[in-house]
């Protein structure tokens, strides 16, 4: 499923038309469920619950088997500029600098090299500090794309785990 090409229905853009929606909705013969959660600033927002799977996401795609709509993961939703998405560039650049750090395998994941001998000290912290940055956006883009939320919303997720100790 190509996201950018199926029919789908934001629960945020659907909000902004009709107000709130019901907790059950009978869409096209389907039930499809709504849930609320609150928000970090006292307010509250509504979510789909994925016919599918029952996660919560704020978009579902119609696809064409099954429960007829469902959410990006049960879909197995890919967008069109994956290919050479930004995240990619991005990867590929922090890859880089770990590289010339030293760095010979495991990618972000592993720990992030020491400072080669000869280097500056504040060199070092700088290119240290502007690659984790980078480093910090490509995993909150996994981790948006895996919650089925938007990217701006896994800060407050992340806090929220936190505060429960998750994380
Ligand atoms: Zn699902």
């Amino acid at each position: 499923m190509i996201c950018d090409l199926t029919a789908q229905i934001d629960i945020r853009e659907a909000a902004r038309i009709v107000g709130t929606l019901p907790e059950v909705i009978d869409f096209e013969g389907e039930r499809i469920v709504t849930t609320w959660t609150r928000t970090n600033f006292g307010g509250r927002r509504q979510w789909f619950l994925c016919p599918s799977c029952d996660r919560r996401c704020a978009i579902i795609y119609r696809r064409g088997n099954g429960p007829l709509w469902c959410c990006r993961v049960c879909g197995g939703g890919r967008y069109l500029s994956e290919g050479r998405s930004s995240k990619s560039r991005a990867l590929h650049k922090a890859f880089k600098v770990r590289e010339r750090l030293g760095q010979k395998k495991g990618g972000i994941i592993a720990p992030f090299p020491a400072k080669p001998k000869g280097m500056h000290n504040s060199t070092y912290e700088r290119i240290r500090f502007e690659a984790l940055q980078v480093e910090r956006d490509i995993l909150v883009e996994d981790m948006a794309s895996f919650l089925c939320v938007s990217v701006d919303d896994v800060p407050h997720i992340v806090a929220r785990q936190r505060q429960r100790g998750r994380y």
